[in-house]
C-alpha cells in the first residue's frame, strides 16, 4: 500500500522542506519509488529538487482544480531520483478557488487514488499554515511528520496543530495518525536545545524520532544547487542525518524494534 506522509508544522522555517525534499531522496536512494508533493506556493522543494519553478506551466494547482491529471503533472528530478508534483506561486489561488468546489478537502486524496500503486511512499511538503491546502494533506495522508526547531516557542502552536489533525480524523480521515516529531537545526551545545528536547521527549515520548538533524551548512546550501543535500554531499552530517531519518522511517515501517537515541554531531 501506498504510504502518504505528509510533513506539517503552521510555524514557518522549521524545516518541513528540507525535511520533504531530504526525506524524498534518501527513500529513493533506498531503493523506495517515491513522489513529493510541493503543496506551498513558495514552491521551494520544487527548486529544491532542481526543477525551475517560473518555467512550470502544469502544477499540484491543476491537479487540485481539476484541470489535469496528476499522472501528467508529475516530473523526474533526476537529481533527487523520485517525481516530483511541481508547485509556484498559482498554486496561492486555489486557496479561494477551492472552496465552492465539491470535496474541497478531499481533492488531493483523490487525485492520488488515480496513481494506485505507483509509489511506495508519498510525501507531502506543507506550506506554513494550517490552511485548506493543508487540511487536503492531511486528508490524503495516512501520517503526519512534524519537524520542529527546539527553541523557546517550539511548543508553542503545537496544540492548534494537534486540533486541527483532530478535526481532520474525526470528519475527515479517522486513520490519520501523528507519526512523530523530528528535532530539525538540532544544536547539542545550547542548553535551550537540549532542555527544549528533553521537554519534547517527557511530553511524546515514543513518537520523537530518535533521529536529530543537526544545524547543517551542506542542508541550507544544497537547494542553491537544486540537489537534495543527500545527493549533493552524503557525507555531511546533514545528509547523514536524513539518510539516519529515512532508516528509521523504513524500520519502523516493517515493524522492527527500537534502538539506541542517534546524536549526529556538528560541522559538514
Ligand atoms: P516554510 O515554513 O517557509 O516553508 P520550512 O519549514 O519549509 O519553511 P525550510 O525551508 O526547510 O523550512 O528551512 C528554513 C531555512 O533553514 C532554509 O533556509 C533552510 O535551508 C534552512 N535549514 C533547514 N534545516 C536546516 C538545518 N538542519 N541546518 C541548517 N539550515 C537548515
Ligand atoms: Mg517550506
Amino acid at each position: 500500500m501506498t504510504r502518504v506522509i505528509a510533513v506539517v508544522n503552521q510555524k514557518g522555517g522549521v524545516g518541513k522542506t528540507t525535511t520533504s525534499v531530504n526525506l524524498a531522496a534518501a527513500l529513493a536512494q533506498a531503493g523506495e519509488r517515491v513522489l513529493l508533493i510541493d503543496l506551498d506556493p513558495q514552491g521551494n522543494a520544487t527548486m529544491g529538487s532542481g526543477i525551475d519553478k517560473a518555467k512550470t506551466t502544469r502544477t499540484v494547482y491543476h491537479v487540485l482544480l481539476g484541470l489535469a491529471e496528476a499522472a501528467a503533472v508529475c516530473v523526474r528530478s533526476e537529481r533527487g531520483g523520485f517525481d516530483l508534483l511541481p508547485s509556484n506561486r498559482e498554486l496561492a489561488g486555489a486557496e479561494i478557488e477551492l472552496v465552492d468546489l465539491p470535496n474541497r478537502e478531499g481533492r488531493l486524496k483523490a487525485a492520488l487514488a488515480t496513481l494506485g500503486e505507483r509509489y511506495a511512499f508519498v510525501i507531502v511538503d506543507c506550506p506554513p499554515s494550517l490552511s485548506l491546502l493543508t487540511v487536503n494533506a492531511l486528508t490524503a495522508a495516512q501520517q503526519v511528520i512534524i519537524p520542529m526547531q527546539c527553541e523557546y516557542y517550539a511548543l508553542e502552536g503545537l496544540s492548534d496543530l494537534v486540533g486541527t489533525i483532530k478535526r481532520v480524523r474525526a470528519h475527515l480521515n479517522p486513520t490519520l495518525d501523528i507519526a512523530g516529531l523530528l528535532r530539525t537545526m538540532y544544536d547539542p551545545r545550547s542548553t535551550l536545545t537540549q532542555q527544549v528536547s528533553q521537554q519534547l521527549e517527557s511530553h511524546f515520548g515514543a513518537k520523537v524520532y530518535r533521529t536529530l538533524v543537526p544545524r547543517n551548512v551542506r542542508l541550507a546550501e544544497a537547494p542553491s544547487y537544486g540537489t537534495p543535500a543527500v545527493v549533493w554531499d552524503p557525507a555531511s552530517k546533514g545528509a547523514q542525518a536524513y539518510a539516519a531519518f529515512a532508516a528509521e522511517i523504513l524500520e519502523r515501517e516493517r515493524g522492527a524494534g527500537a534502538a539506541q537515541p542517534q546524536a549526529v554531531g556538528e560541522g559538514t
